[in-house]
């Protein structure tokens, strides 16, 4: 097994392609622990305004290591390049601290995947921030993306301890996952009728009257929902989200909007509610979001489809590295405004 990796030919990454993101590295550091093919990666982040690793991504580069005991070099703050020599990823009880606001949910999306291949079961402990803009929210982690994992056979239970927002972080989620038995291809080209819409109200150090609000500007916008206020000690702000979960028989998507200092509630609650009303007349049951997160599960699956409504950046880009790392290819086709997509054996 070693004397073959040390033949094993590297996958060279330009990190500066397509959506230019930190998707990219995230998604090599899970593939290349599950296949033990190194990586080398250039130009890490180049299309963000801060390129190189900040501390989420520097976080989870050092979590992959103490998963799989890898070499590496390049593991530095603001860094642009990273070589990544996998060794065997081992179930354990793993605790990383993101030290910024930086974005738990996603460092638990970079070493999930691999501890489903580890040779045991695992507890993932992240603390940092738990809802940050431009992040999937631990809502969206628990309420969208779990079930789905779930259904392809995978265990899995994230709890959300505590809430983290920009720029205090301190939030921290923990996520029991296994070795996963047997995959079950994942098809989801149908949603079903809406069951139920809800508006979650989050305030921490902010008054109960600004996420009232953003509720019932959400009603006005979407019609009737369920209203969830949820009022968090001060100590875990200043923060304010407005998450609106639709709820189907075959998926629930999870739209959210940040408060800002001088932003009125209606602003925000107009943000989220305009994501989900778009969401909701496309008729496709996966998001934009939920999309490209969807792609390295499948493939690990071998084969599986969706439908959505946005062929995105973080999509496209997503589908190339995944397709370097493992036999699988991507269909991806665009009809009348919905996209198909489609993984299967390369
Ligand atoms: P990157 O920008 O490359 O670091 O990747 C960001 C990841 O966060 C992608 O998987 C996005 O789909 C995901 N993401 C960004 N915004 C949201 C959101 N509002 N809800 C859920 N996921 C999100």
């Amino acid at each position: 097994m070693n004397e073959e990796k040390n033949n094993m030919q590297w996958i060279e990454l330009d990190g500066s392609r397509g959506e230019g993101g930190g998707q990219i590295l995230r998604t090599a550091l899970s593939l290349s622990m599950i296949t033990g093919i190194p990586f080398a990666i250039d130009g890490i982040r180049a299309g963000r305004k801060k390129p190189g690793l900040l501390r989420q991504h520097l976080t989870a580069v050092q979590a992959a290591t103490a998963v799989c005991g890898a070499d590496v070099a390049g593991a530095a703050l603001g860094s642009q390049s990273l070589r990544f020599k996998p060794g065997r990823v081992r179930g354990g009880d793993y605790r990383h601290a993101i030290g910024s606001a930086g974005s738990c949910t996603l460092v638990l999306q970079t070493l999930l995947p691999a501890l489903w291949f580890a040779d045991g079961p695992s507890t993932v402990r992240v603390s940092g921030g738990t809802h940050n803009p431009a992040a999937p929210p631990a809502d969206f982690l628990i309420r969208s993306w779990q079930p789905l994992m779930r259904r392809m056979g995978v265990t899995l239970d994230i709890q959300l301890l505590r809430h983290g927002f920009y720029p205090a972080g301190g939030g921290e989620v923990l996520a029991a996952t296994a070795p996963v038995a047997g995959w079950q291809p994942l098809h989801l080209n149908a949603r079903g009728d809406l069951r139920r819409q809800t508006a979650v109200g989050v305030v921490a150090g902010v008054p109960a009257e600004v996420a009232k609000r953003e509720m019932q500007r959400a009603a006005s916008q979407l019609g009737v929902l369920d209203e969830e206020l949820r009022v968090l000690p001060s100590n875990e702000g200043p923060g304010n989200v407005l998450l609106v979960m639709l709820e189907y028989p075959e998926a629930t998507e999870v739209f959210s909007a940040f408060g800002e200092r001088g932003m009125p509630a209606e602003t925000v609650a107009d943000r989220a509610a305009r994501e989900a009303r778009l969401f909701r007349d496309s008729g496709v049951p996966v998001g934009e979001h939920l999309a490209d997160q969807l792609l390295l599960p499948m493939a690990l699956a071998g084969q599986g489809s969706f439908t959505t409504h946005v062929l995105s950046s973080h999509l496209k880009t997503n589908c190339q590295v995944i397709e370097a790392f493992l036999p699988v290819r991507f269909a991806c086709d665009e009809v009348e405004r919905q996209v198909r997509v489609s993984v299967f054996p390369a």
